[in-house]
């Protein structure tokens, strides 16, 4: 077995005072699909976050390749490869669809994505390519902050929420071009309220609860009491 390209020693994270996450361990291996999964404030944005250098760590506490990443600001974590997608997509609200996916390709890492490839992935961006990003619909706003993502030929993408709030049809279709994103050498880790929808994307699971690391399984063969146990502690 290869070493995971990011390991979580042991990860703790704090918000001043409050601990909003208590020794996290997972990894994630090379093109692996990771889901976390856990109730509202079970700590999965917190540990996106920390991943992506959003907020500050022990250095030793984030492995990626081996190396410690966890003091690294959010440029020198994305510059390794390593991409978020945030949720509530955080688009720069007046740049065009065209600028904003620009944007994610300033770090220059050579790779297979471009704009004609983000294009071949959502036609619609294309056509919309010259609009002001907040005119276009929640889908295809998060279509943008995918793209956006994919630009900067991440090796590690981190999706968190990528669907809430939107049309059971557009998360089918978000959903859909997810193998035309990973399996190529590129790793995911999704947080996604959908349980089910969670595993059946993902070749692995990790439940949080309260902060804390409750279940680790293979999204094809963990059950549903497990999965109620880990999410609601009972
Ligand atoms: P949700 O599904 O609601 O997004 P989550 O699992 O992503 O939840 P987090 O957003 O990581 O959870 O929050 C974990 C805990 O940290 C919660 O108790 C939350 O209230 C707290 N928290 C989150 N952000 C901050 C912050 N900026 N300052 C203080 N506490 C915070």
């Amino acid at each position: 077995m290869p070493d995971p390209v990011l390991s979580l020693n042991r990860l703790d994270a704090r918000y001043g005072d409050f601990q909003a996450l208590y020794g996290v361990t997972a990894h994630v291996n090379e093109g692996e699909v990771v889901a976390i999964i856990g109730a509202n404030g079970a700590g999965k944005t917190t540990l996106m976050r920390s991943i992506a250098g959003l907020i500050r760590n022990a250095p030793e506490s984030i492995l990626w390749k081996g190396q410690p990443i966890g003091r690294l600001r959010a440029d020198q974590v994305a510059a390794l490869g390593i991409a978020l997608v945030p949720e509530g997509r955080l688009l720069f609200p007046s740049l065009s669809v065209e600028e904003n996916l620009i944007i994610g390709g300033q770090l220059g890492r050579r790779g297979p994505w471009n704009l004609g490839r983000v294009y071949e992935l959502f036609p619609i961006l294309k056509e919309r390519r010259n609009q002001q990003s907040t005119s276009l619909s929640g889908g295809q706003q998060q279509m943008v902050a995918i793209g956006r993502a994919l630009m900067s030929n991440p090796e590690l993408i981190l999706m968190d929420e990528i669907s809430l709030g939107l049309a059971p049809v557009i998360i089918k279709q978000i959903y859909d071009a997810l193998p035309g994103i990973v399996g190529q050498g590129m790793a995911a880790v999704i947080v996604e309220q959908d349980i089910a929808k969670a595993l059946s994307v993902t070749a692995r699971v990790y439940c949080l609860q309260e902060g804390r690391v409750s279940l680790e399984g293979r999204s094809d063969t963990v059950s549903r009491d497990e999965i109620s146990r880990a999410y609601f502690g009972m």
